[in-house]
C-alpha cells in the first residue's frame, strides 16, 4: 500500500501488524512479576519528590485486541494472554516491595486497569498491597472513558485507604475529526468529559495525556491540534495534569509503516516547545500542571530537532514540567529553527 491509502486501509494495515507484533513477541510468561519497574523524579503537589513506575504484564487494551489507535504499539510488550485479579495482585506486590520511600506509584498496563477483560471483574482489589506504604501520597492508573463507572471508581479508592488515586486517560486530542479520522481513538471528546465529570464526583483525580502529531496532519496542523486542546481541556476545569506526549514510532504500527515509507516524520521539539508555551500562562492561572516527557526524545523516531539542539531543549522540556515556570521556555534559536519555521507555514485544516 501507498501513503495514499484511505484511512480503513490504515486500519487494516494496524491490525495485522498487531497479530505480526504478538509473533515476534519475546513472552514473558510469569503472570506474578511486572514487566519492568524504574524510579523516576515527579512533582506531587508542586513539590519534586521520587516516583515509581510499573508496566505491568497483562493482556494489554482490549481496543488495540480489534484494531486500535494508529500509533500505539504498547501491546507490543503485551506477554501474557490472560490474568486474574489475584496474579495481577502479586505483581503489584512486588512493586510495592521495590517502592520503599516512593511518593508516587504509577501503574501502566498497556491498556485499562478497570478493563474487566485485563485481570477480572474486581481489578481494584489489586491495589490493596499499596496501602501499606506509609510514604505513599498517589497512584496513577491508566483508563478508558467507558471503564471509569462510579462504583469502580470508589472501590478503587477504597481500596488505596487515605492514598490520593489518579486515572490517567489518554484523550489524545479534543477534536473529533482528529480522535475519528487520525487515530482512531474509539471514544470521543464527550466521553472524556463524562468520565472525567465521574472522576471529580467521587474525589478521583483526572491526568490527561494529548498527543502531538497524529499521522495526517501537518506540522503546523499537529501544534493548532494539540494547542486548541489543551485550551478546550483547562476551560473543562477537569484534569488536574495534562501531559503532552509527543507521537514515538513504535514498532507493528500504521504509523511506523508511514514513516519508513518517509510519510511521517515525528514532531519537532520546537512545536512540544510552543505547545507548552502558548498554554503555560493559561494552565498557571487554572492550577493545572501542563508537562510534556517525550518518549525517545532526540531520537529519530521520538520529538527531535536537528540533533544539536536536541539534549538542551529535552532538558529545559524536563524543567518546565516539573516547576511550571513559563520563563524557562525562552530559549534561545538554533539553526534549525527556521526550518519548523517554514514547516509552520505548510497549513491544513484536518484537525477543525
Ligand atoms: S493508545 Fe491506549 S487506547 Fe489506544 S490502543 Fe493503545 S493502549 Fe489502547
Ligand atoms: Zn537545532
Amino acid at each position: 500500500m501507498g501513503y495514499g491509502g484511505t484511512f480503513e486501509q490504515w486500519c487494516k494495515y494496524q491490525r495485522d501488524a498487531r497479530s505480526r507484533a504478538l509473533k515476534h513477541s519475546r513472552r514473558r510468561i510469569d503472570p506474578t512479576e511486572p514487566i519492568t519497574t524504574w524510579k523516576e523524579i515527579d512533582s506531587l503537589e508542586g513539590k519534586n519528590v521520587q516516583a515509581m513506575v510499573a508496566i505491568l504484564n497483562t493482556p494489554g487494551c482490549t481496543w488495540a485486541r480489534g484494531i486500535g489507535c494508529l500509533m500505539c504499539g504498547y501491546t507490543n510488550d503485551v506477554h501474557v494472554q490472560e490474568l486474574t485479579t489475584d496474579q495481577l495482585k502479586l505483581q503489584i506486590e512486588v512493586v510495592a516491595g521495590r517502592s520503599a520511600g516512593m511518593k508516587i506509584i504509577k501503574l501502566f498496563d498497556s491498556g485499562s486497569f478497570l478493563d474487566p477483560n485485563e485481570a477480572g471483574s474486581e481489578p481494584w482489589s489489586a491495589l490493596e498491597p499499596l496501602a501499606e506504604l506509609e510514604e505513599l501520597g498517589l497512584v496513577i492508573i491508566e483508563s478508558r472513558p467507558n471503564f471509569m463507572d462510579k462504583g469502580s471508581l470508589l472501590k478503587c479508592k477504597e481500596a488505596l485507604g487515605d492514598i490520593k488515586l489518579d486515572v490517567a486517560i489518554g484523550l489524545e486530542s479534543a477534536s473529533e475529526t482528529i480522535l475519528y479520522g487520525c487515530i482512531n481513538k474509539g471514544f470521543t471528546f464527550e466521553d472524556y468529559k463524562k468520565a472525567a465529570e465521574t472522576a471529580k464526583e467521587v474525589g478521583v483525580g483526572v491526568k490527561t495525556y494529548l498527543l502531538l502529531k497524529p499521522p495526517f496532519v501537518t506540522e503546523w496542523g499537529a501544534v493548532e491540534d494539540c494547542s486548541r486542546s489543551v485550551d478546550l481541556l483547562l476551560d473543562t476545569g477537569l484534569t488536574q495534569t495534562i501531559s503532552i506526549n509527543p507521537v514515538n514510532v513504535q514498532n507493528f504500527t500504521a504509523v511506523e509503516a508511514l514513516y519508513e515509507r518517509g510519510a511521517y516524520r515525528s514532531p519537532w521539539l520546537w512545536s512540544v516547545l510552543e505547545v507548552l508555551r502558548r498554554n503555560a500562562d493559561k494552565a498557571n492561572e487554572k492550577g493545572v500542571r501542563l508537562m510534556s516527557s517525550p518518549t525517545a526524545g532526540g531520537k529519530t523516531r521520538g520529538a527531535h530537532n536537528c540533533g544539536t539542539c536536541d539534549l538542551k531543549l529535552l532538558e529545559i522540556i524536563e524543567v518546565y514540567s516539573l516547576d511550571n515556570d513559563p520563563g524557562l521556555l525562552d530559549v534561545p534559536d538554533c539553526g534549525c529553527k527556521g526550518e519548523w519555521d517554514m514547516l509552520m507555514q505548510l497549513r491544513d485544516r484536518a484537525w477543525e
